[in-house]
């Protein structure tokens, strides 16, 4: 589903990603974990061309998305990121945050967009709360919504830029257990968290990320029980 080869990134003289490959295939659940100024971020930002890559090919289901040529709204669209900071249209309700998009984009009808948005907030458990503002959500409703929102657009792959690393510890489940269902019916997800029993639990694949290259990456039972390079163990020890 996702192909990526030899990705660089360069900030300037900064050099963020250097020789990053990786190939997803479809229902993948990949965890992206590592210390911080390592190019998590910047990765996910790549494939979804919010970064624009400094080299190296991104092909998404048979599509070069690097290609001049690409369709970056129609990529972006089946291709959803959700944020650390929830980045909910605040003078929207839950409900027209949920069915902008489809109406606008997709040319969804309200009414049917309106249906399929109150399933959505059924599944995350937040059907009562159609009617109500971002502000007067928690912060654990709020990135619940904005999975609902990302949901809405019906995307093929999902990306998570730490999406719980903005909440009281008392919120952090409620939102795990929604990406764990989304992982249990197949989402091709890429996640990258700190929440390393979620990524143990929930991973097919764990990538360690240190100085912009994928440094070691396997199964969540070798990356967290026994990892094979130097990097990976002192970092898996200092997390543990
Ligand atoms: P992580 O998500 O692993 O914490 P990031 O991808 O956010 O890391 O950042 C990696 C490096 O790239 C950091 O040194 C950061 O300062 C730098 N960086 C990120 N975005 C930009 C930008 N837009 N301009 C310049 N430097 C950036
Ligand atoms: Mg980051």
């Amino acid at each position: 589903m996702i192909q990526i080869k030899h990705l660089s990134k360069k900030f300037g003289a900064l050099e963020v990603l250097r020789d990053v490959s990786i190939t997803v295939r479809k229902g993948e659940v990949i965890s992206i974990i590592g210390p911080s100024g390592t190019g998590k971020s910047t990765f996910l930002r790549c494939i979804n061309l919010l970064d624009r890559p400094s080299g190296g090919s991104i092909v998404i289901n048979g599509v070069d998305i690097l290609d001049p040529k690409a369709d970056v709204p129609a990529i972006r669209r089946k291709m959803n990121m959700v944020f650390q900071s929830f980045n909910l249209y605040q003078h929207l309700s839950v409900m027209d945050n949920l069915t902008l998009g489809p109406v606008k984009l997709l040319q969804t009808g309200r009414q049917e967009a309106e249906k399929k948005a109150l399933e959505l907030l059924k599944l995350v458990g937040l059907a009562e709360k159609a009617d109500s503002f971002p502000d007067e959500l928690s912060g654990g409703q709020k990135q619940r919504v904005a999975i609902a929102r990302c949901l809405a657009m019906e995307p093929s792959i999902i990306l998570f830029d730490e999406p719980t690393s903005a909440l009281d510890p008392t919120m952090v489940s409620e939102v795990l257990a929604v990406i764990r269902r989304l992982a249990r019916d197949g989402m091709t997800m890429l996640i990258v968290t700190h929440e390393m029993k979620f990524a143990r639990d929930v991973s097919s694949r764990v990538l360690y990320m240190d100085e912009g290259v994928i440094y070691e990456e396997g199964p969540p039972e070798q990356i967290f029980d026994n990892p094979q390079k130097e990097r990976t163990k002192i970092f898996i020890n200092r997390v543990r």
